[in-house]
């Protein structure tokens, strides 16, 4: 998989630029930036580089293999990694945070760098918000996801996998997300999959990936939105009720229906996941004078294609800013952690 192409590698410039995030955005703006000659290191809490290509997105679809190849290509360019690696500020505890070894404070990289691209993802699922969401055997899509992933590539044992073979599995949700667990449930042999979304196929992104799970045998079902997973001591069913749209607006109606599970996986979005948490009332303006840019989900959780493109746009301004805002400091480092403190406690 290639995350940027070199033609030829510029002579060196005189600012270091920090890449917060190995996944796709991090990687093309690493790509781009080291092609112009900076140094550009990369900071990411796994053990590798990829980002969701890398640990979620099912191995049938994009190997490991493929990603590998693409971080060496930037490896050759002389970006520098730090694998393991997670970036602080106010974080709290994400998916993906028992891989790091280290932590490294963002002021540090402030310090340290002319610059800094946050390029972190959005590895928190949206909650399911339903009576019975906590039972054994709800789980949220992403981390059933990751650990299929990681047990795929040789992480995790087997052991850290719910078994799926002869189960009936519900996926809510018509997303990339609830797609793959709906081919890795089929793989993992589950004896039925019923993908049930609130809209209609039509309404998904995903429509194509869909119609080809439905042409295998995955069950969809559309205008249905969960309002109880039914079950004791486990999941046993979804209570839906049926939903129709009005003015583009998703309304739940009266009418009930159930759907039996044994398995109950969600997919139903992902939210940003920056070490600065209140990045979206962040005036960015703010944090561009301090040298801080963000790119790809951390932004708005989209797609590879965009991840990619923003990350490159992003590469390009971090180079206009770095030459244009001379001198290279525009603020010392307690006056940039106070400002990041005024975005974080909201007062931006
Ligand atoms: C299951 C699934 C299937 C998908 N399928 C498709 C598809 O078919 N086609 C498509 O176009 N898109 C798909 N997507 C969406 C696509 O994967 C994302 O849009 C894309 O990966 C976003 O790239 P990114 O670089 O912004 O973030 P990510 O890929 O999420 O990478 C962010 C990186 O930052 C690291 N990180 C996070 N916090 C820190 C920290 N504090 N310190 C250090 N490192 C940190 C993470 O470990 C991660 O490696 C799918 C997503 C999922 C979850």
């Amino acid at each position: 998989m290639k995350f940027f192409i070199c033609g030829e590698k510029a002579g060196p410039k005189p600012f270091r630029i920090a890449v917060i995030g190995a996944g796709p955005a991090g990687l093309t703006a690493a790509g781009y930036l080291a092609c112009k000659g900076y140094e550009v290191h990369v900071y990411e809490k796994m053990p590798e580089g990829g980002g969701m290509v890398a640990f979620a997105i099912p191995e049938v679809r994009i190997p490991i293999n493929a990603v590998r190849e693409g971080v060496k290509d930037l490896e050759r360019l002389g970006v520098q990694f730090h694998f393991r690696t997670k970036v602080v500020y106010d974080s709290p505890r994400e998916l993906g945070d028992e891989w790091a070894e280290h932590f490294v404070s963002l002021e540090r990289l402030l310090s340290e760098f002319d610059a800094l691209l946050i390029a972190t993802g959005a590895w928190k699922p949206r909650e399911l918000k339903v009576p019975g969401a906590e039972l054994p055997g709800v789980y949220d899509a992403l981390t059933l996801l990751h650990q299929v992933k990681m047990a795929r590539i040789g992480y995790y044992s087997w052991e850290r996998v719910p078994d799926f073979k002869g189960k009936h599995v519900v996926v809510i949700g018509a997303g990339y997300t609830a797609v793959d667990v709906a081919l890795e449930a089929r793989l993992l042999g589950a004896e039925k999959v019923t993908m049930a979304y609130r809209r209609s196929l039509e309404h998904s992104y995903a429509k194509t990936e869909i119609g080809k799970l439905i042409s295998e045998g995955v069950e969809f079902v559309e205008y249905a939105a969960p309002v109880r997973i039914i079950g004791e001591k486990r999941a046993r069913g979804v209570e839906f009720a049926k939903t129709k749209l009005v003015g583009g607006n998703v309304l739940t109606t009266d009418e009930r229906f159930i759907i039996d599970a044994d398995i109950v996986a969600y997919a139903i979005g992902q939210l940003p996941t920056s070490p600065i948490r209140e990045v979206l009332c962040a005036s960015e303006e703010i944090l561009k004078d301090a040298g801080i840019f963000f790119a790809g989900d951390v932004v708005t959780p989209r797609n590879i294609g965009t991840a990619m493109m923003e990350g490159r746009a992003k590469a390009k301004e971090i180079e206009e800013w770095l030459f244009n805002k001379a001198p290279r400091k525009v603020f010392p480092v307690p006056v940039t952690a106070r400002l990041i403190s005024q975005v974080v406690n909201g007062e931006c």
